[in-house]
């Protein structure tokens, strides 16, 4: 059973990371009368802005025990922290979702086995840790092919792709050789993503899949409601993604990739988290994702999840973009977010802005 206690509002929430998911986190944790705490080693932090700050490295084991003092119960906006401390810090205050979720999703070969353990489909793959094991794989699944690091890749980085043996040696140099998964390449129609909520009561909500349109490895554009191919593929996906909820006894908003395959959902990759590709809940669903994390992780019920609109659209505002902020806002209707940071890096996700249709 999962820790039913509930931590009521006027408490203090702990987020480890500091980007715009935890901003948007602190943002809805605010309305329901929590205290944010964010808790991240970079100068520069979307979430310092709604929050108190502790600024420290993942592995401080002294400033991550101060931090366990100042907060009732601690989640994370990303995945890419070592588990070891997070568990030690799951020893002195509540920590939702489980550090089981972060271990597995952190890396792409756990999560792969994870879920295909479960009856997820993923795409055919195989551990590489070698330059000849690269060769053994290749055999074994053919090209084209994807090789990806098990850990640290996001947004389209840490891969590469083969488009026939040849290109073995340069994708192997160009993830520096590091221990990886080749995957075997998977035509679609669409990438969607579906993501659930578990409440610390053991219920799921799930939000209607969204698709989710790329550039330049990046997400683009998320359409809701999805296609009819991913509709008629999302009720298996939901039943895949609250059976990974439920085996892992998750609280929180957890994320699952997929690919609309002709055959049916391809699992990609899954998120331990509140996700990009759920920023459209904020205005385009009854409740956010961002809400719901909140209220699960709280030990309160969760809010109702059905679309505020018949169609919602979620555009990303990636480097440049932020700079036409007086363009998206002259829109009445446009739903404006800008996270704050100050520089506009090409591919830097700096703002999005969801619209609504009647
Ligand atoms: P990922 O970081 O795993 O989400 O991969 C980034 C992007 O590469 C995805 O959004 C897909 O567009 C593409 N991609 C990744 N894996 C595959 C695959 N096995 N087959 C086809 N396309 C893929």
């Amino acid at each position: 059973m999962s820790d039913t206690r509930i931590i009521q509002p006027g408490a203090t929430i702990g987020i480890l990371g500091g980007g715009q998911l935890g901003r948007m986190l602190a943002l809805a944790a605010a309305q329901l009368g929590y205290r944010c705490h964010v808790y991240a080693p970079e100068a520069e932090l979307p979430a310092a802005d709604v929050a108190r700050v502790t600024r420290a490295a993942y592995d401080d084991e002294a400033a991550l025990a101060r931090f366990a003092e100042a907060v009732d119960v601690v989640t994370y906006e990303f995945e890419n922290i070592e588990a070891e401390p997070i568990a030690h810090l799951a020893e002195r205050v509540p920590l939702h979702p489980p550090v089981e979720a972060l271990r597995i999703g952190q890396d792409r070969l756990c999560e792969k086995d994870f879920v295909a353990g479960l009856g997820g489909r993923p795409a055919p793959y195989r551990a590489v840790s070698s330059r000849a094991e690269l060769d053994e794989a290749i055999r074994a699944i053919g090209c084209p092919a994807i090789l990806k690091t098990r850990r640290f890749g996001y947004d389209g980085k840490g891969q590469a792709r083969l488009a026939s043996p040849a290109d073995a040696d340069a994708a192997w140099a160009a993830i520096n050789g590091q221990t990886s998964v080749l995957e075997g390449f998977i035509s679609f129609e669409h990438e969607f993503s579906v993501i659930v909520c578990r409440s610390a009561a053991g219920g799921i909500v799930h939000w209607d899949p969204a698709i989710n349109s790329h550039k330049n490895g990046i997400l683009d554009v998320c359409t809701v409601p999805a296609s009819a191919i991913v509709q008629s593929q999302a009720p298996e996906a939901i039943r895949l993604a609250s059976k990974v909820a439920e085996a892992l006894d998750y609280v929180g908003v957890l994320t699952l990739e997929f690919f609309a395959a002709a055959d049916g959902p391809v699992f990609n990759e899954m998120a331990p988290r509140v996700h990009n590709s759920g920023h459209w809940t904020i205005e385009g669903a009854r409740t956010s994702q961002f809400e719901n994390h909140i209220r699960a992780i709280c030990g309160l019920p969760l809010g109702a999840t059905d679309l505020a609109a018949p169609k919602v659209e979620m555009t990303n505002l990636i480097g440049d973009d932020v700079h036409r902020w007086r363009e998206y806002l002259a829109d009445p209707k446009a739903h404006v977010h800008l996270y704050g940071k100050a520089e506009a890096r090409p591919g830097r996700k700096m703002g999005h802005v969801t619209r609504l249709e009647f």
